[in-house]
């Protein structure tokens, strides 16, 4: 993508801020509909000709007036029978026509809805992480939902009305020509009028329709307001009901009188088209009798089909106004689903970016200076950290929370980039390593797994989706969650309930783990992977990661030093910066910041294990905590 747009996490949904893209969306819809260039056009052809066949009924009428009812010689029945077939016939082709029609806009339009949900959707994944977390995952969803499924009134509903009623309004002209060209300009001078307070009136109804909007609104926050649970008490104990009460009474008053204009507005509108209808033809008579009675030969013939076609002028005005209010908020529709769009990813691919070779036992992962900011953040989250990880080693990153140790496991895999400095695996910096390559040689597992509302096969297989059922099976086996699988009566297909509620956090975590076994990664990432569970639970997932760790490289981001106390190298993150280094007995002897971490959190050895509910003490005993007295 080349075009320049706003970067990643730079979005917002704000009116103000789809104000500038406005302008070019118009010529930005077009192109989305070229691959079906064939289909739009036999639409248009179809919506052309049903537009127009509507003239011949009432140019018929001449001829059924002059040629057949009253004919010089007489009535003409067998003209007159011919006249009628036809006449009766037309409607009825045209309503087969219009279901073609129908039909081809519709697919036409529902195609280039897939085509953009498509493309949102691949372009969606394409953007980093920052993207998502500024974002609100709701607003996403809604303008991939509602927002791409709404652009198709467009397409369907808005554009064939616009193409219709020129057609229709073009086409009554110039039948009213073929009639007569005086009365033509007759019904042409009203055309003005009658659009002058069309226009007029809709506006008033639109503004009246925002206000009633906005009553309402009004309303119901302010029901919602005060009669929560907490809104009610609050009323209640400050003794305000009958305030209360009188601006509920005050809203109320305002948005009946709003819909009674509404209302009037609406039936206003109505007679001013009935007017119309009925007035113009009147002054068509007058005009013709002044005609006649200057020697101007028209035929009966001739006015009544020429008022018949009159209603057919005013009648595409009015839908013309209507459809163009529609198609600014369509537009505004398609604004939202192209700011997504024009988010540039700025986590991409390099032109000259390499694979790592497919085979290779560890890899060394190696930060050099890294400084790195959040997007918008005042600070640096991390303020020159250099580390390194050898392969096959437990490198274990501890410290305060906020200390900027998730920030480090996010640009391994370059979920983010670095600021400044580098990340390099094996020598080469991530920056230049196709994510492909990068993602297969990283796994990761964290606090809080996520499973997919799928069997626990697919939750598995996720992890390689060529796996077989053996490689699954082994998998599953390595990470101790293999047994409890089978005692589940569908076993492997067992349905994960949504977000995995049917399984404990444990089992959750197992079966994370099982997922990325199966991925083999050669560098692993562990952020809190034991942290959220209880104490037999985290020995089964210690267990399991114990097998997940094996020869690979391993970056262990841990609140409990139990869980690290056999790392190779502990780092101690504080404040964006790697403040001690070194073993669990360097460290302790050092007397810094980690000994008063473990000072702090094991009593100096004599616990072992620190749990919610309790202690296990060196000794092997258990030392139960103190719970509050319900
Ligand atoms: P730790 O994992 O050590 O608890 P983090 O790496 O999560 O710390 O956070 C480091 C710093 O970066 C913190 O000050 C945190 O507030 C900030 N931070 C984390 N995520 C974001 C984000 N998405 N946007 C802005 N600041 C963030």
């Amino acid at each position: 993508m080349t075009a320049p747009g706003p970067r990643s996490g730079a979005v917002s949904g704000t009116p103000a801020a789809l104000a500038h893209v406005n302008r070019d969306t118009a010529r930005r819809v077009v192109p989305l509909f070229r691959p079906y260039r064939a289909q739009v056009a036999a639409v248009v052809g179809l919506i052309v000709v049903t537009s127009t066949i509507g003239i011949i009924n009432p140019l018929l009428i001449q001829v059924v007036f002059n040629k057949a009812l009253f004919a010089p010689g007489g009535p003409n029945l067998r003209l007159l029978v011919i006249l009628v077939a036809i006449m009766a016939i037309i409607p009825i082709v045209n309503g087969a026509i219009g279901i073609l029609q129908t039909y081809k806009t519709t697919r036409v339009g529902q195609l280039v809805m897939r085509d953009l949900r498509d493309r949102l959707y691949s372009h969606l994944q394409t953007l980093p992480l920052a993207f998502f977390t500024d974002t609100k995952t709701g607003e996403i969803q809604s303008r991939l939902a509602n927002d791409v499924g709404g652009v198709q009134s467009v397409v369907t509903t808005t554009a064939s009305t616009i193409l219709a009623n020129v057609v229709i309004f073009v086409s009554t002209i110039v039948a009213m020509f073929i009639l007569s060209w005086q009365l033509t300009i007759v019904a042409v001078i009203t055309v003005p009028v009658f659009f002058w307070l069309t226009k007029m009136v809709g506006e008033r109804r639109r503004q009246v329709a925002r206000s009633t909007q906005e009553s309402l609104a009004a309303m119901s926050a302010l029901s919602e307001e005060t009669l929560s649970v907490s809104g009610v008490l609050l009323a209640k104990v400050f003794g305000n009901q009958a305030r209360d009460a009188t601006r509920y009474h005050e809203e109320n008053q305002r948005l009946a009188g709003l819909e009674v204009r509404q209302q009037m507005i609406g039936q206003g509108f109505y007679a001013i088209v009935q007017s119309f209808l009925s007035i113009t033809p009147a002054a068509v008579y007058l005009v013709a009798g002044l005609l006649l009675a200057h020697g101007t030969a028209i035929s009966a013939g001739t006015v009544v089909a020429f008022t018949t076609l009159q209603t057919r002028l005013y009648f595409p005005i009015g839908q013309l106004l209507q459809v163009s209010v529609e198609l600014r908020s369509s537009l505004a529709l398609f604004d939202r689903v192209f700011e997504y769009l024009d988010v540039v990813p700025d986590i991409v691919d390099a032109p000259d970016a390499v694979d790592f070779p497919a085979i290779s036992s560890g890899s060394r992962v190696t930060l050099r200076e890294v400084h790195f900011r959040y997007p918008g953040a005042p600070v640096d989250a991390l303020a020159g950290v250099n580390l390194k990880a050898d392969p096959g080693q437990l490198v274990a990153l501890v410290g305060p929370s906020g200390a900027g140790k998730t920030t480090i496991s996010y640009l391994i895999p370059r979920l983010y980039d670095v600021t400044g400095g580098s990340v390099q695996i094996d020598g080469v910096d991530v920056r230049h390593v196709r994510q492909a390559s990068l993602a297969a040689t990283i796994g990761f597992v964290t606090q809080e797994s996520y499973l997919f509302h799928d069997s626990i096969l697919a939750n598995i297989r996720y992890g390689r989706p060529a796996a077989s059922m053996a490689e699954i099976g082994e998998a599953a086996r390595a990470a101790y969650i293999h047994d409890r699988i089978m005692e589940f009566p569908d076993g492997y297909d067992t349905i994960v309930g949504e977000r995995g509620y049917r399984l404990s956090g444990g089992e959750k975590q197992r079966l994370a783990i099982a997922r990325v076994l199966l991925h083999d990664p050669r560098i692993l990432i562990l952020d809190e992977a034991t942290s959220a569970l209880d104490t037999a639970s985290e020995r089964e997932v210690q267990k399991a990661l114990d097998a997940l760790m094996g020869s690979r490289t391993t970056i262990a981001i841990a609140h409990r030093l139990s869980t690290i106390v056999n790392a190779d190298v502990i780092n101690v993150i504080d404040a964006g910066r790697v403040v001690e280094s070194g073993t669990h007995r360097s460290l302790l002897r050092q007397d810094g910041v980690y000994a008063s971490l473990y000072q702090e959190q094991f009593e100096g050895g004599k616990v072992q294990w620190r749990c919610p509910d309790g202690d296990i003490m060196a000794d092997g005993t258990i030392r139960h905590r103190q719970t509050q007295p319900a």
